[in-house]
């Protein structure tokens, strides 16, 4: 009952104007392709392309949800250089990553500050999309689970249960190596991960909230994810910058 949700998080690529004909010829690809909305597809461009990408899915009825790649804890203020929760929702935006390896390891973004940005985005009604995963070194010491799982539990601390939410996990490792977990290790990790849902805000909440995988997802490996009972979708990075690629991967080819 959970509805899949093919992710693109563009990084830092794709400038406002890289932006339009990008998401025009996503939008007629998919439709090419008979894209019939059973997947959810979201993009998460750069800050500076969101008013761009949203103008276009507004005039043109595109069917992709828009998110940003991170927000401010803070919701507005002397913190020069941050972008407010407050206004990302402005621009539409339904979802917003938080916690991407990229944001824990090259801008220390601890723990503390993850939980801190989802409490942000669920205040201005967006959709955190909560990053976890282990790098090479805490899968050779702890094992796969163990360094997500504790991510997981402290970026829930103060959730509600009723919250609406999105996991994604990825494997710090597995991000633009080539070298994709296996279908099972995401399963293990996603089940892990879904044991801390339910004993962190209940069953539902568990049964409810749609748990994604990433690192090296491309149009070859999706299939085997997907058919994963606690995967529910990918967080793609390289592969979403590439129109044929992220269609095919939306459609699980
Ligand atoms: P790649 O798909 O390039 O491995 O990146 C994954 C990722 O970090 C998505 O957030």
């Amino acid at each position: 009952q959970r509805k899949p949700l093919i992710a693109g998080n563009w990084k830092m690529n794709l400038d406002h104007l890289q932006t339009v004909a990008f998401v025009q010829k996503l939008d007629w690809t998919l439709r090419d392709a008979k894209h019939d909305g059973a997947v959810e597809i979201a993009i998460f461009p750069p800050f500076t392309d969101l008013r761009t990408a949203q103008t276009l899915i507004d005039a043109d009825k595109i069917p992709f949800a828009l998110g940003a790649q991170d927000l401010s804890a803070h919701d507005s203020g002397a913190y020069t250089g941050e972008v407010s929760g407050a206004f990302l929702a402005k621009l539409a935006c339904r979802y917003v990553i938080i916690g991407h390896s990229e944001r824990r390891e090259y801008h220390a973004e601890s723990d503390e500050v993850v939980a801190g940005k989802v409490q942000a985005a669920l205040k201005h009604g967006l959709v955190p999309v909560i990053c976890v995963g282990e790098t090479a070194e805490d899968l050779e010491k702890f094992g796969a689970s163990a360094v997500p799982v504790s991510q997981l539990r402290a970026a829930l601390a103060d959730v509600k249960p009723d919250a609406d939410i999105v996991v994604a996990y990825e494997p710090v490792w597995a991000i633009g190596s080539g070298q994709a977990a296996t279908p099972q290790q995401a399963q293990d990790v996603c089940a892990a991960l879904r044991a801390v849902i339910a004993e962190t805000l209940g069953d539902a909440a568990a049964s409810r909230t749609r748990i994604l995988y990433g690192g090296s997802v491309k149009s070859g490996n999706i299939a085997g994810f997907m058919r994963e009972p606690d995967v529910d979708g990918a967080l793609v990075g390289g592969a979403s910058l590439v129109v044929d690629e992220f269609a095919a991967i939306a459609r699980y080819q």
